[in-house]
C-alpha cells in the first residue's frame, strides 16, 4: 500500500516536473517569437518609414522651390513632384492589394487579345528607365503573337515587380532580359515569362525567404536601391491568383552572378468571361500594344545572359 501511494507520488512528481519543463520551453519559444516578431516590425517600421519619407521630402523640397523661385527649371520641379507622388501612390496602392490579395478581395479581370504584344509593350515602358540608368533590356520571343485570355493588370504588376527589381539590382552596363516561352506545367499548355539579369545576384540562403512580405536580403541604409520587400510577396500572390508558379535561380546558369525569375501561368486560349468596364487607363496601352504588335520586328531567339 505504502509502495503504491510512493510510486504514485513519485509519478506524480516526474509528471509535474516535465510538466514545468515543457512550460519553460515554451515560454523560451514563445519569448524568442515575440522577439523575432519585434524586430521584423522595427524593420518594417525603419523600411517603410523610410519609403514614405524619401519621396515626401523631395515633394516638400521641390514645392517650397516654386514657391521661392517660380521662374527657375518650374517644369522640372513639377516632373519630381509628380514623379515623387506616384511613387507613393504605387506604394500605398501595394500594400492595399497585399492585404486585398490576402483577404480574397481581388478578382480576376481577363480580356482576350495578342499576350506577347502586350509584354513587349510593358518591356517598351521600361526603355527610357533602362536607358538613363545605362543598362540594356532585351525583349526575347520564341512566339511572334499568342491570342488568349489575359488579366492585363495582374500581369502589369507581375512584370513590373520583376522588371523594376532586375534594373534596381542591377549595376550600370549590366543586361537585363524578359523572354517569352510556352511549356507544359502537368500538362497545362503555360505562358513562360523569364526575367534574367546580370546583377548581383541573391545568396542561396536567402533564396527561400525572399517571397515573404517585408523581406530584403540587405535591409541596411546603404543597400542598393530603394524598397520596403513587397515587391516579390505581392508577384507571388498575384501569380498564385492566376493559379501559375514563381521560381527563382541565383547565380543564373554559366554565371556565378545574376537573378532569373521565371513565372509559369496556365494558358486559357478563350477568356470565359471578358471583364466589362475595364479602367480607362487601359484604353491607349492595349491600343498602344496592338500597333507595336504590328510595328515592331521580333528579335532573335533568346541568347543566355551572361
Ligand atoms: P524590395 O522592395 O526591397 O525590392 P522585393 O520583395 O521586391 O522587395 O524583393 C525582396 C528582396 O529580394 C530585395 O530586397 C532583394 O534583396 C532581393 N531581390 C529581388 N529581386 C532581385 C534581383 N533581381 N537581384 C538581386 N536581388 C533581388
Amino acid at each position: 500500500m505504502l509502495l503504491v501511494a510512493a510510486g504514485r507520488a513519485l509519478f506524480q512528481f516526474y509528471l509535474n516536473r516535465e510538466k514545468l519543463r515543457n512550460q519553460l520551453a515554451y515560454e523560451t519559444r514563445e519569448a524568442s517569437r515575440i522577439k523575432e516578431l519585434d524586430t521584423a516590425k522595427t524593420r518594417l517600421y525603419t523600411n517603410i518609414t523610410h519609403e514614405f519619407r524619401t519621396p515626401l521630402t523631395v515633394i516638400m523640397g521641390m514645392a517650397q522651390q516654386t514657391l521661392e523661385k517660380p521662374d527657375e527649371n518650374l517644369a522640372f520641379k513639377q516632373e519630381m513632384i509628380l514623379r515623387n507622388g506616384q511613387q507613393l501612390l504605387q506604394l500605398v496602392n501595394e500594400m492595399l492589394d497585399l492585404s486585398r490579395l490576402e483577404s480574397g478581395k481581388i478578382a480576376l479581370r481577363f480580356i482576350q487579345g495578342d499576350v506577347i504584344a502586350f509584354l513587349r509593350y510593358m518591356v517598351e515602358s521600361f526603355h527610357s528607365l533602362a536607358e538613363s540608368q545605362q543598362k540594356q533590356l532585351h525583349f526575347l520571343s520564341t512566339l511572334q503573337e499568342l491570342d488568349c485570355a489575359y488579366d492585363p493588370e495582374k500581369l502589369r504588376q507581375i512584370v513590373s515587380n520583376l522588371l523594376s527589381n532586375a534594373l534596381k539590382f542591377t549595376p550600370e552596363s549590366g543586361n537585363i532580359y524578359l523572354s517569352i516561352g510556352h511549356s507544359f506545367q502537368n500538362e497545362t499548355p503555360s505562358l513562360q515569362i523569364t526575367v534574367k539579369d546580370t546583377g548581383i545576384g541573391i545568396p542561396e540562403a536567402q533564396l527561400p525567404h525572399i517571397f515573404d512580405r517585408f523581406y530584403q536580403v540587405d535591409d541596411s541604409p546603404t543597400r542598393p536601391g530603394e524598397g520596403a520587400g513587397i515587391g516579390l510577396a505581392l508577384t507571388k500572390e498575384l501569380v498564385n491568383l492566376l493559379q501559375g508558379e514563381i521560381r527563382v535561380k541565383s547565380p543564373v546558369t554559366g554565371s556565378n552572378k545574376g537573378a532569373e525569375f521565371t513565372v509559369l501561368l496556365p494558358l486559357q486560349m478563350a477568356a470565359e468571361t471578358i471583364a466589362e468596364g475595364l479602367p480607362d487607363a487601359w484604353a491607349e496601352p492595349l491600343a498602344r500594344a496592338k500597333s507595336t504588335a504590328c510595328n515592331t520586328p521580333l528579335l532573335p531567339n533568346p541568347v543566355p545572359a551572361n
